[in-house]
């Protein structure tokens, strides 16, 4: 039994929505299958999920969004008309608006995106309807009941062929819930661990994990097969082709996750599995490049620190009190660095400095703005000799200026810091180096 779950552009208009027909009517095992809200059906064209939350500002500041919900409604009564469905939505969309009036949730609101997307599937694969209300359950404290959840599902689903919408379920007291954005990810995730599903086919707008984003490297290669744990890696700092709470829900079940194509259903994508049998494998040592700006560096040199117990739990406990988390630490002999999102600590930055001042006592305290931070993902790092230092070297000759540097204990990954400026450029040098040139 497979679980698929499609994308919002896999669902943007009528064409879309024939594509997916042909793909879960070419295989009788794809019997669960999710939804995401309509997306862009155009480059300049906007998501539902978008216009859903424009709406919910508009509210917010009592300003009418007459036309933005008209703009909505229209969308899915064209891919009714277009798909010649029977279904009728004017009696819900009546009562959403009318809600909308009363004071509805903008969590509520926004689930409506994949909730009429998924009526309108059901209708076109001719599958049951399964809310996600019915069985995505979640704690007050915003975390899954994963028992309840799974139990829920089975009770539900039960044999049936069903379309789920995804994105959104329910709170202890009814109310409506959304994960965050790209969430429907999760609610595939989810559907198919509790449904001990053979593999979760997540259909998207590309034939699988790129190596590179393809908004920075000319057409990358897909990456035929990856671990759980190089994924988890590459969407961490930036591959963010999968909502990153995607992984942990089927890897537990030792599910294969497969990343598809909707509009090249014939290229089999990316196979995400717990273990890789390296010895079969051929070709270049890293998995693949990702990254993204927005850090800063905290250094702090202080004489005698590497002798002295204790000093970077201060460091780290003034941080963690002023909820800015670390993200990497390189360090040296009496000289560490801490890597935090500029975002969160810039808030902070005076008043994190004074305490460090005063608690630590460094002789040296600096703060590098505007770093990105790149990284080489693969598991096959770990036994070939000099990797950094081949990768440090073509950074080096390209005029790349490398801030930062730090390697995972387990090899998965090497991190380089580098100045904003210089972000793309390094991605680039990095694929072009040793994807393209096979330089190792
Ligand atoms: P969906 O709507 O199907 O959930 P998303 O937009 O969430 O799709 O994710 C797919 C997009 O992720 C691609 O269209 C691509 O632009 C982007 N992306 C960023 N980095 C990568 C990468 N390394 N590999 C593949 N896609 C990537
Ligand atoms: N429609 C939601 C979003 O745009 C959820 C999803 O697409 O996964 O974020
Ligand atoms: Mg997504």
């Amino acid at each position: 039994m497979k679980v698929l779950k499609f994308g919002g552009s896999s669902l943007a208009d009528a064409h879309q929505f024939a594509k997916v027909k042909s793909i879960v009517d070419a295989d009788d095992s794809r019997r669960v299958v999710i939804v995401s809200a309509p997306g862009k059906r155009f480059r300049d064209d906007h998501k539902i999920t978008d216009l859903l939350y424009l709406c919910a500002a508009h509210i917010k500041y009592g300003v009418s969004c007459a036309d933005i919900f008209a703009m909505i409604r229209e969308r899915y009564e064209e891919i009714i008309h277009e798909c010649s469905l029977k279904l009728d939505l004017s009696t819900e969309f009546d009562e959403l608006w009318e809600k909308m009036q009363g004071g509805i949730s903008k969590d509520e609101l926004a689930s409506r995106g994949e909730y009429f997307s998924a009526k309108l599937m059901a209708e076109f694969l001719g599958y049951e309807f399964l809310d996600a209300a019915l069985w995505v359950k979640f704690k007050f404290d915003g975390s899954i009941d994963q028992d309840a959840s799974y139990e829920a599902l089975r009770r539900a689903a039960d044999g049936r062929k069903v379309v789920i919408p995804g994105f959104y379920g329910v709170m202890p007291d009814g109310h409506i819930k959304t994960f965050s954005r790209g969430g429907s990810d999760i609610t595939g995730a989810l559907a198919a661990a509790a449904l001990d599903a053979d593999v979760y086919e997540n259909w998207t707008d590309v034939s699988g994990i790129l190596m590179a984003d393809p908004r920075i490297v000319d057409s990358p290669a897909p990456i035929e097969r990856v671990t759980y744990n190089e994924l988890r890696e590459l969407s961490y700092i930036g591959a963010q082709v999968l909502h990153e709470g995607t992984i942990f829900p089927v890897r537990e079940k030792n599910i294969p996750l497969n990343i598809r194509n909707t509009n090249a259903p014939d290229h089999p994508g990316t196979m995400i599995l717990e273990n890789i049998d390296d010895e079969l494998e051929e070709g270049s040592f890293i998995t693949g490049i990702a990254g993204k700006k927005g850090f800063s560096v905290i250094t702090v040199a202080k004489t005698g620190m590497s002798s002295e117990p204790g000093t970077i739990l201060k460091i780290l406990e003034i941080l963690a009190k002023h909820e800015v988390n670390v993200e990497y630490i390189p360090s040296g002999i009496d000289i560490v660095s801490l890597v935090v999102s500029s975002e969160k600590v810039s808030k902070r930055l005076y008043e994190i400095l004074g305490e460090l001042q005063k608690e630590v006592q460094p002789n040296k305290i600096s703060v590098t703005e505007h770093i990105a931070i790149v990284a080489a993902v693969g598991r096959k790092m770990a036994y070939r000799v000099g990797v950094s230092g081949k990768i440090f070297a073509k950074l080096g000759e390209n005029g790349v200026n490398i801030r930062m540097i730090t390697q995972g204990p387990e090899e998965l990954n090497i991190i380089v810091g580098v100045e904003e400026k210089d972000f793309e450029q390094a991605i680039r040098v990095l694929y072009n180096s040793f994807v393209r040139e096979h330089v190792c």
